[in-house]
């Protein structure tokens, strides 16, 4: 490989703007060349005000006319700018343009001084002309650059203090366009895209709109293949210690009956027949089972399709091996919920399952809870274990732990899913999730998982009707759930809380429990928030199931797994404060049993968006379409910290919008690493994937 070309030595840099590009993580010539621009600018065909799209940002040349400092009261001050656009068609209108708090523009702007501005423009309310808020902003100098900042699509950088847009653009143009573009391809890539020497400049400063789609297109490949390569090579690397081990290992190691196969036992206890999805997804786990490496599937399926039956088949192969099996949930009530679950349906066997969490520890035959009595529990018979988080710390031990299930894994961190396996060598692990994450995302999240999907309800689900209703509605709600309650019925009413310990907020539901007490008797109404002790909020989970209060009025706490089937009726106030994934989770506690169900979103959305936005839940129930919506309103990161995955987050690729890219990226990683898993043929990709520094970093972001 060339020596990477330090930024110092390109000629007619001054040293305090090396140090600044230093401090940006730019450090050699190929670092520039990878700072890709954030955005682009059509200076090619200036468009008028008059015919420019609504609410799009655009481009706008003018001449500064004056300006001048508004104060307002309180303090506020307003940097204003009186504008003439220079477009032909606009001549005859003004333009304004406003920073808040913008005291450092004054010295920038000089009468006759013209300038670009890129932003959302609108009609003046004064009704003369257009006016444009916080705009970013360019002024046009005449030193014969023209030909870089203007007459192109040009390329707008991220920056730092000191640094201005157009120094970094110069220098970007010079590196591109005046030094040969040295980078050899690190891999091989489909034959319709563009090689990294005519991507990378194209990137910079494209020839067209087509060649900047291309040269994009392309820079997503690498990025997705490289992510991809990593995955796969984790996945080859664990199959090979397996497949090391169990040459050596007994024979005996894994798969043997050490009781007889309790599978067909369970399901005759049960009182329904597991739907077509459920039996698909435990013959997937079965297969898994044969294999020396150990499991590591996802088990992903809508709120409601019963997961927590798939879970049980495999904790249950796991006692049938003479292993310990453990389930981690995410919440107290939750944890407790699958407790009663699980005695409920593994009693008959006479199987044993014991709790673990914070306050209570248990193990189901004794009263006490102290450690050796749980180790005893997990003695040649093979035990299960339901949790919270302090399985992971607080003396919880299993010896033979064969199995561990988490569930609606997106609550917990990546640390805290590989801080439980880290108590056995290498156990199966299941993870299931009900917040749905789109397929796009978990092929490029999860690639080295395999997936089971549950694509199918248990027959059965009444219907849920969900509608969304101002707060003046609110009389009317309170009288439907009366009518319902009375009828036989239950309800949730749900109040956002933005943090778990805090205090007002509780307070806050406290008082609206205080207020339907009155307004929904003779229903009688239980509260339920984080701040409750364990056991209070076990005292008010009992009296709901058992019917014994008809209204639980609740935080999201029960956002997650709360199943209880007689209650028809979610009402979530405030519901533009919630994300659509946890509506959809939250709506996901009612409908599962036979009757029609009720869920009202009451909410005071403030703009148009948000209305649309919670008008998706009315459209549709189905949790893939609205994680995609989501995703597609608030970005990646919102659903899936980059922590969950433990790869570096992606620059240039989207796993929604470049599926197709992803999908090609896949498939070519894993032929090129199934015919040279060593990377022979690819030393230089073989450096980006095992750490070459600047390198990898640049290339592919792969930290
Ligand atoms: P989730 O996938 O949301 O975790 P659960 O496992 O809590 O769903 O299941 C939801 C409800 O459906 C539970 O009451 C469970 O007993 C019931 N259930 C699960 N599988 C079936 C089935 N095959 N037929 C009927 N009801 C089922
Ligand atoms: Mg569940």
């Amino acid at each position: 490989m060339p020596r990477p070309v330090p930024i110092s030595e390109i000629p007619g840099i001054p040293p305090q703007r090396v140090a600044l590009l230093k401090k940006m993580g730019l450090n050699t010539r190929d670092d520039l060349l990878f700072h890709l621009p954030r955005r682009y600018e059509d200076r090619l065909d200036p468009i008028s005000l008059a015919i420019a799209p609504e609410g799009e940002p655009i481009t706008v040349a003018a001449r500064v006319i004056r300006s001048k400092l508004n104060r307002w009261r309180g303090g506020r001050a307003v940097f204003e700018a009186i504008l003439q656009p220079l477009h032909p068609d606009d001549r005859a209108e003004g333009l304004r343009a406003l920073w808040f708090s913008a005291y450092y523009l004054m010295k920038s702007f000089v009468a006759d001084m013209e300038i670009l501005l890129y932003g959302k423009a609108k009609r003046d309310k004064n009704g003369k002309g257009w006016v444009m808020t916080h705009p970013e902003f360019e002024i046009m100098e005449h030193d014969g650059d023209e030909s870089i900042h203007l007459n192109r699509i040009v390329p707008i950088y991220a920056l730092t203090e000191g640094l201005p847009q157009r120094a970094l653009r110069r220098l970007l143009y010079r590196v591109v366009k005046e030094m040969p573009v040295l980078i050899d391809d690190p891999h091989p890539f489909p034959d319709d895209l563009p090689p990294l020497r005519e991507a990378l400049p194209q990137s910079h400063f494209p020839d067209s709109w087509e060649a900047q789609i291309a040269a994009r297109r392309r820079l997503v490949y690498d990025e997705f293949f490289v992510q991809q390569c990593i995955l796969c090579r984790r996945r080859m690397s664990r199959e090979k210690i397996f497949k090391s081990r169990a040459q050596v290992a007994a024979p005996s190691a894994k798969g043997k009956a050490v009781v007889p196969p309790l599978h067909a036992a369970f399901l005759a206890t049960l009182p329904f027949a597991p739907t077509g999805a459920q039996a698909r997804a435990m013959a997937e786990i079965d297969r898994d089972l044969q294999l020396p490496t150990p499991m590591n599937r996802l088990l992903q399926g809508d709120v409601g399709s019963g997961k927590t039956l798939v879970a049980v088949h495999a904790m249950l192969r796991a006692v049938e091996r003479g292993e310990a099996a453990a389930l981690m949930a995410p919440t107290e009530i939750l944890a407790e919920q699958h407790y009663l679950n699980l005695k409920r349906w593994l009693d008959p066997l006479g199987i044993s399952v014991g709790l673990h969490t914070g306050s209570k520890k248990k193990g189901d035959r004794s009263p006490l809870d102290n450690e050796p009595l749980l180790r005893s529990l997990f003695g040649n018979k093979g035990s299960i274990t339901v949790g919270t988080h302090a399985l992971i710390h607080d003396g919880f031990v299993a010896d033979k732990l064969g199995l561990v299930v988490i569930d609606e894994q997106h609550k917990f961190g990546v640390m805290q899913r590989l801080a439980l396996s880290r108590k056995a060598s290498h156990p199966d692990i299941l993870v299931m999730t009900a917040t749905p994450i789109p397929r796009t995302l978990a092929m490029s999240v999860y690639g080295d998982l395999d997936a089971s999907i549950l694509d199918e309800l248990p027959p059965g689900r009444g219907k849920i009707v969900t509608a969304c209703r101002g707060e003046a509605d609110l009389p009317k709600v309170w009288k439907f759930i009366r009518d319902e309650t009375a009828a036989g019925r239950q309800a949730y009413v749900v109040y956002p809380l933005i943090d778990e310990s805090d205090k007002i907020e509780a307070k806050a539901v406290q008082k609206e429990y205080e207020r339907l007490k009155v307004e929904l008797a003779p229903a009688r109404v239980g509260l339920l928030h984080g701040r409750l002790k364990p056991d209070e909020k076990d005292e008010v989970m009992t009296q709901f199931r058992n019917n014994e209060i008809q209204v639980l009025v609740s935080t999201p706490v029960i956002e997650v797994g709360v199943d209880v089937p007689n209650s028809t009726i979610m009402v979530i106030e405030n519901a533009e404060r919630f994300g659509l994934a946890q509506l959809h989770q939250l709506r996901g506690r009612i409908g599962r049993g036979g009757n029609k169900s009720y869920c009202v979103l009451v909410g005071q959305p403030k703009s148009e968006e948000s209305w649309r936005r919670l008008k998706v839940m009315e459209q549709t129930t189905d949790g893939f379409k609205i994680a995609e919506e989501d995703l597609r309103i608030r970005g990646p990161g919102d659903i899936l910290g980059t922590d969950q995955s433990g790869l570096p987050p992606l620059r240039f690729g989207d796993p929604l919008r470049d599926f197709e890219m992803l999908r090609r990226a896949k498939t070519d990683a894993e032929e090129l690493l199934r015919v040279d898993p060593e990377l022979k043929k690819y030393p230089s990709l073989k450096a980006i994937l095992e750490g070459d520094g600047a390198r990898r970093q640049s290339l592919a972001s792969v930290s």
